[in-house]
């Protein structure tokens, strides 16, 4: 498993962390993800393509009640 974040406009991965779930199970994994929401929603380089320099906006978990005001505007978005 894998949180990461793909470019909306040419789907080029920016921002990728991998979590070993064959190695620590699944019960670290959604505090990981958190850990990589955030870390990619801190800096807006995370979110700027390299390929076509768009500004992706805020990435978000898969858990909609932990998001922060700033994710569930971005979760409405896309
Ligand atoms: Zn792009």
């Amino acid at each position: 498993m894998r949180p990461l974040c793909y470019c909306l406009e040419c789907l080029t991965l920016l921002f990728e962390r991998v979590y070993p779930t064959g190695e620590k199970g699944m019960n670290g994994f959604w505090k990981a993800e958190r850990a990589a929401v955030t870390e990619y929603n801190s800096d807006s380089r995370n979110r700027t393509c390299p390929e076509c320099g768009t500004v992706n906006l805020e990435g978000y978990c898969w858990q909609s009640r932990k998001d922060t005001p700033a994710e569930r505007q971005a979760r409405a978005k896309w």
